[in-house]
């Protein structure tokens, strides 16, 4: 087993030049953090910096932020957790408030924190009850001013690798491995727009002197990422020819009528504009690049079912991806339902679906026995293969990266896509981010729909109402959404929160009703089993982290309860209260959120006031906090690493000017091979052999 590793090591060295120069517990971390080259060190930025020219008073502080406190200790003990973890705990006072501090596993704390010493102390903060840190920094004051000035870096961790080694390694790959590093920006546009260097700006990232040489290199990343996407898109809308039909279709539209026809509802005039704008293209043997953007139940689905029926009843296949298995055979048990009457052959494929059946599958598509393929992620891999697709259709696409999306789209003898998302992104930065693809929007919801009532619940009182009212709803024959509260990204504390809301829920609040679980450590047929029952109404209530977070269809579902609302983003919230109000039922959402924070508090009651998803989107900017650097992001953008399109937007039009006029300039001497710029470059080839 030891010697697995270390072969494996060996060859992992090997992508090091110098091995020499890093020791064998170096390397070890480095495969740890998933970096394979000095370049990938280089560019692993920080998410965040400490600042420790900046002290912050204990009232000051709010929820998951980093901060440096100057506080005396005024307790501090040994004690053992409930899982019998030994655990040191203090709580110190800055005279502006108290913070209770834990450390696992350091049991040498003690020698240091103690009663009644004045001491420095560097992390986190999270808010239980009252605010805390957990395993933070600490130093003893001896009557010196705290720190010398200093930014430091907080990088992303991975178990058993510390701050300070990444800082470390960093440090030794910038003193001796810059100078490899090659500028991929032309000199010109560099000067002229005042853009950092690609090597300073890394120092910058890494160890900056000052907040303004943070901005400077976030700027320039931001810029050099933004520049090398619109060059790309704008190289493709150059070298298309606008007048060319790519093939022919034989137009034919009997099927698609019938089936518009035997619809329960009218289509939308929205559904319908966008419906004839994908159909232009096709007809006229137009390559359809085209994101549909619909907010949450806008009717996105019967959309993209049409056009497949289109692509179907015109001799080629068609293929859907949605994010999760549960959409996957959410979309694929309605098509099966409508369209499997019309004789189109329609099946799934996703990672659950394996052996026989697989193979079968596999080569009935190649075949062309199947005309509509749904399924997940599954459907990229290499030995998925249609016969003639010619339609290929993502779902919320925002959960898939451009590769991703190109992989599938190139297995159809017509590259047609269309991406269909629920993200709301302002008009103007969708065609500067996906200025190679066209939009269609649906800006309208399907007749009969009662607004989701919202309401925000604060304390006890008005908890006990909701249940009140939940189980007065349940008894009438209404379903219920609970989503339990967010404990911390790691999906295994979220089970137990589970686990735990729905012990609770089923003893007490909701005793007597039918409560099942829902999370995502589920096995994808437990999964869909009991979506499947919840479906069928064998299920009042379904107690369920957020996987029920995209797309899931139940229209008797009328009621959302979302716990710790104040940890959701607001566009988050919209989506998952989307889940609900998708019959002609009134449905209610109910954001529980004891947060005492006046701010996260405010904030959802945007939520209560509005149901429209562009608002909200904008409002949610209004009130992120800046602070993540290269945070999370929930713009919906997967591929830009260092660009937060929703608040960059003065970068992102910079850009676009920026890669126009250089077009303008270059005017002729577009080809191929003209795009020097290069995300992926690494080092001067001359250099590394020289
Ligand atoms: P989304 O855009 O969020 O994916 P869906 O496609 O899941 O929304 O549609 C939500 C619900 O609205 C579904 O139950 C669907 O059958 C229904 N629906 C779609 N279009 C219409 C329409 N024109 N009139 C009435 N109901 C519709
Ligand atoms: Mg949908």
């Amino acid at each position: 087993m030891n010697g697995d590793i270390m072969d494996d090591l060996k060859s992992y060295n090997l992508l090091f030049e110098e091995i020499k120069d890093f020791e064998e517990k170096d390397i070890k971390k480095l495969k740890k953090l998933g970096v394979k080259s000095y370049f990938d060190l280089l560019y692993n930025f920080p998410r965040a910096y400490e600042d420790r020219t900046n002290i912050k008073k204990i009232s000051e502080v709010t929820n998951d932020e980093f901060v440096i406190i100057k506080a005396t200790v005024i307790r501090a003990e040994m004690t053992t957790s409930m899982n019998r973890r030994k655990l040191f705990k203090a709580k110190v006072t800055d005279g502006t408030g108290y913070m209770e501090l834990t450390w696992f596993g350091m049991p040498y704390a003690k020698n240091y924190v103690k009663e009644g010493n004045d001491m420095v102390f560097i992390g986190q903060v999270k808010r239980r009850f009252g605010f805390q840190m957990v395993n933070p920094e600490f130093k003893v004051l001896k009557g010196e001013s705290v720190f010398e000035g200093e930014i430091l870096p907080i990088y992303s961790l991975v178990n058993g690798v510390q701050e300070n080694d990444v800082r470390k390694l960093v440090k030794w790959s910038i003193l001796h491995k810059i100078e490899l590093v090659e500028e991929n920006l032309p000199r010109e546009i560099l000067e002229k727009y005042k853009i950092l260097g690609r090597k300073k700006a890394i120092r910058c990232i890494h160890f900056p002197k000052n907040n303004k040489e943070i901005e400077d290199a976030k700027r320039r990343f931001a810029i050099e990422e933004l520049i090398i996407l619109q060059f790309g898109i704008l190289k493709s809308k150059f070298l298309l020819d606008e007048n060319k039909r790519f093939y022919n279709l034989e137009d034919k539209k009997e099927l698609v009528k019938k089936f518009i026809g035997s619809l329960k509802f009218e289509l939308t005039t929205a559904q319908k504009k966008v419906i004839t704008e994908v159909h232009k293209d096709l007809s006229n043997g137009k390559i359809v690049n085209r994101l549909i953007q619909g907010d949450v139940g806008s009717g996105k689905t019967i959309v993209a079912e049409i056009l497949l029926l289109y692509m179907v009843e015109n001799n080629y296949q068609g293929v859907l991806m949605a994010p999760t298995e549960i959409l996957a055979v959410q979309h694929y048990l309605s098509m099966i339902d409508e369209l499997g009457e019309q004789g189109v052959k329609v099946e799934i494929l996703t990672g659950s679906i394996k052996g026989k059946k697989r193979k079968e599958i596999l080569s009935r598509l190649r075949e062309g026995d199947i005309d509509i393929l749904i399924g997940t992620h599954a459907l990229i891999e290499d030995e998925v293969e249609f016969h003639n697709l010619g339609l290929t259709i993502i779902d919320e696409q925002h959960r898939f990266g451009v590769e991703q999306r190109r992989k599938l789209r190139e297995k159809g003898s017509l590259s047609n896509l269309l991406v269909m998302s629920a993200t709301p992104i302002p008009r103007s930065l969708a065609l500067s981010i996906y200025g190679d693809l066209d939009l269609s929007v649906i800006d309208e919801l399907p007749p009969g729909r009662t607004p989701i009532r919202t309401k925000c619940i604060k304390d006890n009182i008005e908890k006990n109402k909701m249940y009140d009212f939940i189980r007065k709803k349940l008894r009438a024959g209404d379903q219920a959404y609970i989503v339990a509260p967010l404990i911390e990204e790691s999906e295994t504390l979220n089970v137990k929160s589970v686990e735990e809301l729905y012990e609770e829920l089923s003893n007490l609040e909701l005793k007597g009703f039918n409560l099942a679980i829902l999370h995502g450590k589920m096995s994808n047929q437990e999964k869909d089993e009991i979506m499947h029952k919840f479906k069928n109404g064998d299920i009042d209530v379904l107690v369920s982290t957020t996987v029920i977070e995209v797309g899931v269809n139940v229209p008797n579902s009328t009621i959302m309860v979302i716990n710790d609302a104040h940890r959701f983003g607001l566009s988050a919230l919209h989506q998952l209260r989307g889940r609900v109000g998708r019959g002609s039922k009134k449905a209610y959402c109910f954001l529980v959120s004891s947060s005492t924070n006046d701010n996260s508090v405010n904030r959802l009651e945007v939520l209560e006031k509005t149901n429209d998803g562009f608002v909200i989107a904008e409002e949610d900017l209004k009130f992120r906090k800046s602070g993540e650097i290269f945070g999370k992001r929930q713009s919906g953008l997967s591929d830009l690493r260092f660009t937060d399109i929703t608040t960059d937007v003065k970068t992102v039009k910079l850009v676009r000017d920026i890669a126009i006029e250089y077009l303008k300039i270059n005017k002729g001497k577009i080809t191929n091979e003209f795009l020097i710029f290069d995300i992926n470059k690494k080092f001067d080839e001359k250099k590394l052999k020289g």
